[in-house]
């Protein structure tokens, strides 16, 4: 699929209304906005009166492998941190979706994705009586050094860490309104029967599709044919978490962007599964929750990380982290993963992380900087877990020294993850 069917996000004539309308504004609902400010009003909720206010230097939206990363670097780095997730756990496409196989930490031979997200996954392993696959060797097929986990196991170890780290959690809640302030953010959130105002100095987007990046107005792309979702289930026999993976059925057309179309996703994927059982006259022993989607919005960065980029595992001079896995895009006809050239391991600079023209808002995980083809390699989860701890440590460190990510130097960057076991990339 070429990269030129991409196209900017359309815009929304309400949240453009209200973006204007504070241009130039030096109060608004109470604070003071620069001049610059992008601001905006979703769904409907105006008249806001919170129940709760929470000031903190950091808040993480979305806690999949990228958010629960960020929020743990976060947190370990003394930043005071708020993870508020949609959903009932921790985990995202890996717990929710039922994706529990994350790939790839290692690549021809040696380790190169660790920190935080490999703790997690060693744990989870460990903990299981699991298998971990030999790094030391280089594998026939990526396939068998995707790293088998029990999804329950990992989803209550990511809570158990988050205590630790004293990083809050907020569940069943998303922002409704965000707000620039002199000194960061101001984010409401809505939850049932919860109205919580959020008072921080980064915001870490780890939604998936860089929902607060879109409510802020900032540019982001999402191709018209996106890859089928799938809905994980196992039939027949019974399901043994982290022993081999679920059955997978695509659902065409899964769109993750809005509780429409994402209940549309489940309704299909859900009916079909059961005309399946029908048909097959095999039990139903496992369900996942809802859909996994696999693409969404990406953000446009500072900049953009593409195919080329990718397969040639160029070595950016802000590289955080290290990617690795084949491009891999799904269609309606299946996937053919195209393996990178022997020797080749992907970098993620910051600046892909980066909202272009933005200030204190960082992203991390599928939705990073990327043309369509060099994201199908990019959004796997050890990637995520890499980028997510880039990003935590970044806004810890923007918070603590009030500055904007992008200003804060590589060098602290970098040492502050490998005080917590991150690699990072070195020219070859
Ligand atoms: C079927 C399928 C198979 C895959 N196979 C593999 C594989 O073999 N190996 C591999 O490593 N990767 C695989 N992937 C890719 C990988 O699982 C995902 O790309 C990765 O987990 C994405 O992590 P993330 O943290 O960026 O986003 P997600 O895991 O999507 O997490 C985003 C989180 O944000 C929450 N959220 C969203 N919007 C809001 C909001 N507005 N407010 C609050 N919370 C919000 C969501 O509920 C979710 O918990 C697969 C994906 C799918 C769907």
């Amino acid at each position: 699929m070429s990269d030129k069917k991409t196209e900017p996000e359309p815009q929304n004539p309400r949240r453009n209304f209200i973006q204007k309308s504070i241009l130039g504004a030096s109060t608004f609902a109470g604070l003071s906005v620069a001049s610059n400010a992008h601001a905006s009003v979703e769904n409907g909720v105006e008249d806001f009166e919170p129940e709760i206010i929470n000031e903190v230097d950091i808040l993480v939206v979305g806690s999949g492998s990228a958010g629960i990363t960020a929020a743990l670097q976060a947190g370990r780095a003394g930043a005071k941190t708020l993870l508020v997730e949609r959903s009932f756990q921790l985990g995202g496409t890996t717990t929710t979706g039922g994706v529990a196989y994350p790939g790839l930490f290692d690549a021809w031979g040696k380790q190169v994705i660790a920190g935080i997200g490999w703790e997690l996954i060693k744990e989870s392993v460990e903990l299981d009586g699991g298998k971990f696959p030999d790094f030391s060797k280089v594998p026939r097929s990526h396939h068998h050094n995707q790293i088998q986990i029990n999804q329950f196991i990992f989803a209550l170890l990511a809570e158990e860490k988050c205590r630790e780290a004293n990083v809050d959690i907020a569940y069943y809640e998303f922002p409704s309104k965000v707000t620039k302030t002199d000194k960061g953010w101001q984010v409401d959130c809505v939850g049932f029967g919860t109205k919580r105002r959020v008072l921080c100095k980064q915001i870490v987007d780890c939604t998936g599709g860089a929902e607060v990046v879109g409510m802020l107005g900032f540019e982001r792309l999402r191709e018209k044919e996106r890859q089928p979702g799938s809905y994980l289930y196992q039939m027949g026999s019974s399901h043994n978490p982290a022993s081999k993976q679920l059955h997978r059925l695509y659902v065409h057309g899964a769109d993750s962007t809005n509780s429409r179309t994402a209940t549309l996703a489940n309704l299909t994927g859900r009916k079909t599964i059961l005309e399946k059982v029908r048909r097959d006259k095999k039990r139903l022993m496992h369900l996942q929750p809802e859909t996994g989607f696999r693409e969404s919005y990406r953000i446009v960065g500072e900049t953009l990380i593409s195919v080329q980029d990718y397969t040639s595992g160029r070595h950016f001079d802000d590289a955080v982290s290290y990617a690795f896995y084949p491009v891999d895009l799904h269609t309606r006809t299946g996937v053919r993963p195209k393996p990178l050239k022997r020797g080749t391991v992907p970098t993620v600079p910051l600046r892909a992380l980066i909202p272009k023209g933005s200030e204190n808002i960082i992203v991390a995980g599928r939705c990073v900087s990327s043309d369509r083809l060099a994201n199908s390699g990019l959004r796997v989860q050890a990637a995520c877990m890499g980028m997510g701890q880039a990003a935590g440590a970044t806004a810890a460190l923007a918070a603590e020294s009030n500055t904007t990510p992008l200003k804060v130097p590589l060098s602290k960057i970098h040492g502050l993850l490998q005080n917590h076991q991150a690699i990072i990339p070195s020219k070859a």
